[in-house]
């Protein structure tokens, strides 16, 4: 535990931000660390609260009063052991994961729970500046052969673990660049990509190989794939959701994930050809999740003249609904940084048609307020509020709707079975497809998803694959209590 009465003696604390003006005229991670004493001062308001929700709220089972504990005693190295005990990648989910584990922590009922991301963050940020995380060879190769396809998160991890079990990875990545979402999708301003350099250059240098621009079942084969002893299909789920209204085919109404890793791209100084810009011009983002709010970040640092977002959901309440008590995931109102630097939020609205010009210009959006019809026993039906039709000006309409799943190619080419969702079909728990030696973890298997089940996705379908080629695995599971195995 903490200090048996930290939680009493020190409030909560978060780290701040560097002010909008400032922010917005870069695309740099703007946040401004707390310092060491007030880290362990964090640390200390851990309360040994004898059952930590916190495990089961963080889908990693991340060991968090033990990592709290260390930072209060200044023993930094041994909680970085411990973090990464269960987590391959602190610096991803301390920078970007929306901590359930927070709104699980039991300080949380009566008070701010610990600010758990953020000793995270630190403890992480220590370990590389003190030179702790360094490459780790396996002792012995088993001669068997893996190919990982895809390189987000749980590509990542699942290439790590199998790596640390003995086995030859090699790891195929369609894009430029390794990290998958992690690099394409979410903007630098809320991750720095040298943060999955550094990552993935200790990844090199512990044995694993990687190929990118290498597309399974379009420029590599399916085949090549089948020398492996086996496969993981980690490919996410990149199917972006489109908006059947009227209109849409109008130039100005552009993809979410075109107008971001066009963004990601320039900041990193690639070639984009007729780069989409919101400079100067009426914005409004279609969708009011994770996706939504990059672009609103991502418009308000191209100089946007107004960015406006639509959301068909109800707003949510500002504290914790009542449907969702302690210690579940919280229905409650987000609000991120990039909502903060500027942005006019609009909830129960429906875009019924985009109005371009006569040279197919997209000038306009004629929008409808909704609102939810629930019936016993039906699906919520959608209500249009007669007499509420507005028209906003608007030059670009970003769509950011989600997605429906993953892309099929690979599903089709090796005859592995999707489930009802359209997500390649494995059991939680096992990851084996219906050919034996392909596995699958991550968004691809359930769905567009968080970074942190990513991980942890990849780390449990890893050991899966080694009991499967070896008979067993001393790679831990977070099933399986007190199987700590600590390294970097
Ligand atoms: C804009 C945006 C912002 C987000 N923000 C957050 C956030 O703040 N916090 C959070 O927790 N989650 C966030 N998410 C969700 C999170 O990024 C994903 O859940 C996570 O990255 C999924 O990891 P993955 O490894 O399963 O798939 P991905 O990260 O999607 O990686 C899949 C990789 O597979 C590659 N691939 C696909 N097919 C092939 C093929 N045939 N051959 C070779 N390579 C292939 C792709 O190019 C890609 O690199 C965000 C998502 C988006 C879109
Ligand atoms: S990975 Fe996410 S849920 Fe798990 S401890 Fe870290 S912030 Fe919490």
């Amino acid at each position: 535990m903490g200090k048996v009465t930290g939680f009493k003696e020190f409030e909560r604390k978060d780290e701040s931000y560097k002010a909008v003006e400032e922010r917005v005229h870069n695309y740099n991670e703007f946040t401004v660390p707390l310092s060491e004493a007030e880290i362990t001062e964090q640390g200390s308001r851990c309360m040994d609260c004898g059952i930590p929700f916190c495990h089961s709220g963080c889908p990693l089972g991340n060991l968090i009063p033990d990592f709290n504990h260390m930072v209060h005693q200044g023993e930094w190295q041994k909680a970085s052991l411990i973090l990464h005990s269960t987590n391959n990648f602190p610096e991803f989910t301390g920078r970007l994961c929306p901590a359930p584990c927070e709104k699980s922590c039991v300080l949380g009922i009566i008070e701010d729970p610990i600010s758990i991301e953020n000793i995270e963050k630190n403890i992480v940020e220590r370990a590389f500046k003190e030179g702790w995380i360094k490459p780790q060879e396996p002792k012995n190769r088993t001669g068997k052969t893996i190919a990982v396809v895809g390189s987000g998160p749980s590509g990542l991890a699942t290439a790590q673990q199998l790596n640390r079990a003995g086995h030859l990875v090699t790891v195929f990545e369609r894009d430029d660049e390794v990290g998958g979402l992690l690099r394409y999708g979410i903007p630098n301003f809320k991750m720095e990509k040298g943060i999955i350099d550094r990552r993935v250059a200790i990844l090199k240098a512990e044995g694993i190989t990687f190929k990118v621009n290498a597309n399974v079942g379009v420029n590599v084969s399916v085949d090549e794939l089948k020398a492996f002893d086996a496969i993981v299909l980690c490919g996410g789920a990149t199917q972006r959701r489109s908006l059947p209204t009227p209109g849409a085919d109008a130039d100005g109404v552009v993809q979410a994930m075109d107008f971001l890793t066009q963004q990601t791209k320039v900041v990193f100084g690639k070639e984009v050809k007729d780069q989409v810009l919101a400079t100067g011009k009426d914005v409004i983002v279609i969708g009011g999740g994770d996706t939504g709010s990059d672009c609103v970040g991502t418009s308000n640092r191209q100089g946007a003249k107004s960015v406006a977002n639509f959301e068909i959901m109800p707003k949510p309440p500002g504290h914790r609904s009542p449907s969702t008590p302690w210690p579940y995931w919280p229905l409650q109102l987000k609000t991120s940084t990039s909502h903060k630097e500027g942005c006019d939020r609009n909830w129960l609205i429906n875009t019924k048609e985009f109005i371009k010009d006569e040279n197919g210009k997209l000038i306009a959006l004629k929008t409808v307020n909704v609102e939810w019809k629930m019936v016993p026993g039906q699906r919520p039906q959608l209500i249009e509020i007669e007499g509420t039709e507005k028209t906003w000006p608007c030059d670009l309409a970003l769509l950011a709707l989600g997605f429906t799943g993953p892309e099929a190619t690979i599903a089709e080419q090796l005859g592995i079975e999707l489930d009802a969702r359209s997500n390649y079909k494995a059991e939680y728990g096992n990851y084996q497809t219906n050919i034996p030696n392909v596995f699958t973890a991550g968004d691809m298997r359930r769905g567009q998803s968080l970074i942190v089940w990513a991980i942890s996705e990849g780390r449990e379908a890893a050991r899966q694959v080694d009991i499967f080629l070896m008979g067993k695995s001393d790679l831990p599971s977070k099933n399986e209590a007190g199987d700590l195995v600590a390294l970097h």
